[in-house]
């Protein structure tokens, strides 16, 4: 699933390719049932309106303007935002096409459910009425130890609560856990205010460097758990193996060696 880092680098591509361009219509694509889309009336505000600027708050992408409305996308497990020129024809499985004047269209394209697609008036109240916790990018390292200092979990589910910090999901939280050499079951009430100074310090050294990648995990260091993120593969830090264990639900994968509990 998209998290903070690929969602960043689908900000910084409608960013560069679909502002201040006027919206000539908004259509639906085909089989749409099982996905949530904005319906005939929703899509009609944006007709004649330009987006301005984006946003991203954890998982969520924001296209609008300082009057509104907004266009916020969240791309679920497999979805994507793919900008292109007519005469060419949108991707198979485009949910939601945006024509804008001239040639330039942008197509959410979605083969599996989850993702959606929603019209709002402003993403600070929408960020709020989710629930979502401050932007794990944006966390300072006070909040950040305030918080799961008092987080009753695994550390590798508590990094991946969004209430309590958004836009880290599976993949990154084992990056931190492995970059920090913490076991992903080590209990996040029980780590010294130091430890969790360093998860915070990792994880947004790990975002900072996989968004200034486009998220191309090819070009991420060689020593990264990512790069490697299979059982029975060689620890690149320190010759252990990595394995993987259920997690608060999920499959972390971590280094039997370094991340020891
Ligand atoms: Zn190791």
């Amino acid at each position: 699933m998209p998290e903070l880092p690929e969602n960043e680098a689908q900000r910084l591509t409608l960013e560069r390719e679909c502002l201040n361009r006027t919206i000539g219509a908004v259509e639906l694509g085909d089989d749409v049932t099982y996905i949530e889309l904005p319906g005939d009336n929703e899509r009609a505000r944006l007709v004649g309106r330009q987006f301005t600027e984006t946003r991203r708050h954890g998982k969520n992408i924001f296209a609008g303007s300082k009057t509104g409305p907004w266009m916020t996308v969240h791309l679920g497990m497999t979805g994507r935002l793919i900008p292109f020129d007519a005469p060419d024809d949108p991707p198979d499985k485009t949910k939601l096409l945006i024509r804008f004047e001239g040639d330039r269209r942008l197509a959410f394209r979605c083969p599996r459910k989850l993702g959606h697609v929603r019209i709002i008036d402003d993403p600070d109240a929408y960020i709020a009425d989710q629930g979502l916790g401050p932007d794990a990018l944006g966390i300072d390292q006070e909040v950040f130890v305030e918080v799961f200092g008092k987080t009753r979990s695994a550390i590798k589910s508590a990094l991946m609560k969004q209430d309590r910090m958004a836009g880290v999901g599976n993949l990154w939280s084992d990056e931190t856990c492995f970059q920090t050499g913490l076991h992903p079951e080590t209990r996040a009430d029980a780590l010294s205010e130091k430890t969790l100074c360093e998860v915070h310090g990792a994880m947004q050294r790990i975002l900072e460097a996989v968004v200034k990648t486009g998220a191309t995990y090819s070009e991420l260091p060689d020593d990264w758990l990512i790069r490697h993120r299979r059982k029975g593969r060689n620890c690149r830090r320190c010759g252990g193996t990595i394995v993987n264990a259920k997690v608060g639900g999920r499959t972390a994968y971590f280094c039997d060696k370094h991340q020891a509990k």
